[in-house]
């Protein structure tokens, strides 16, 4: 696949709505950076988020962050959340924050909850949980985000075979264009159908090959669904299939 060059961070913008997708390497770490207007969104928190984030932005910036998305809870889209509600709360963030995540996800809640166990005496601002189980607009002031649900899977040594996740897309909605985020996903219905006539679609490809295509997309599937957006960003691909 030497024709896909992946280069990171990948951009896009149009007048005052930009994205930023610092990395999405499977098993390593995503983590991305909305803005519309002067509002920043954190979608996927893994690994590195804060890192990037605090080059990117000021600490003013950073501190009025109030809404993290999250795709689902596996270790390469959720390692950086722990970092990230501690610096808000070493900063002295007042503002709350507002996780939306797939109901069910075990992973988020724990951290959560751990977190909450931790710092319980001394948290600076309010962490407000909000599973999702709908596809329901959510409009918080500016930006409207459609969460719907799509299909991805882990292996589960008890089960001996793939088990579902609780796993979401979200599509960003502003100012009359959208971004459409589909998160880890097998090719599904749902993501098909929100991918079309976006502005941007981000589409992962995380099949290692064309015949395991159970729990990622192959090239060939997600730039299928890609094509029906404006644009579209490939992403989540194995760092040995760009290589090889
Ligand atoms: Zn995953």
């Amino acid at each position: 696949m030497s024709d896909l060059k992946i280069k990171y961070p990948l951009m896009w913008q149009k007048d005052d709505f930009f994205i930023k997708i610092f990395c999405s390497i499977p098993n390593i770490a995503t983590g991305i950076l909305i803005s519309a207007k002067d509002k920043y969104f954190i979608v996927d928190p893994g690994d590195g988020l804060l890192r990037d984030i605090n080059k990117e932005l000021k600490l003013e910036q950073i501190l009025n962050i109030s809404n993290i998305f999250i795709s689902h809870g596996h270790h390469d889209h959720i390692g950086g959340l722990w970092s990230l509600l501690t610096y808000f709360n070493v900063m002295k963030k007042k503002e709350d924050v507002n996780i939306f995540y797939p109901k069910g996800s075990r992973e988020i809640e724990s951290i959560y909850k751990a977190f909450a166990q931790v710092y319980k005496r001394e948290i600076s601002y309010k962490i407000q949980l909000n599973p999702i189980d709908k596809s329901e607009i959510i409009d918080i002031g500016i930006i409207s985000v459609l969460p719907f649900k799509v299909n991805h899977m882990e292996h589960e040594k008890k089960a001996g075979k793939p088990v579902p996740v609780p796993s979401l897309g979200f599509k960003f909605i502003y100012s009359g264009k959208s971004i459409c985020y589909g998160g880890d996903t097998a090719y599904c219905e749902t993501l098909v159908q929100n991918v079309v006539n976006s502005d941007l679609a981000i589409v992962e490809a995380g099949a290692l090959d064309d015949e395991n295509c159970e729990m990622h997309m192959t090239i060939k599937q997600a730039q299928s669904i890609g094509k029906t957006a404006k644009e579209h960003f490939l992403v989540h691909i194995p760092e040995r299939k760009l290589n090889s």
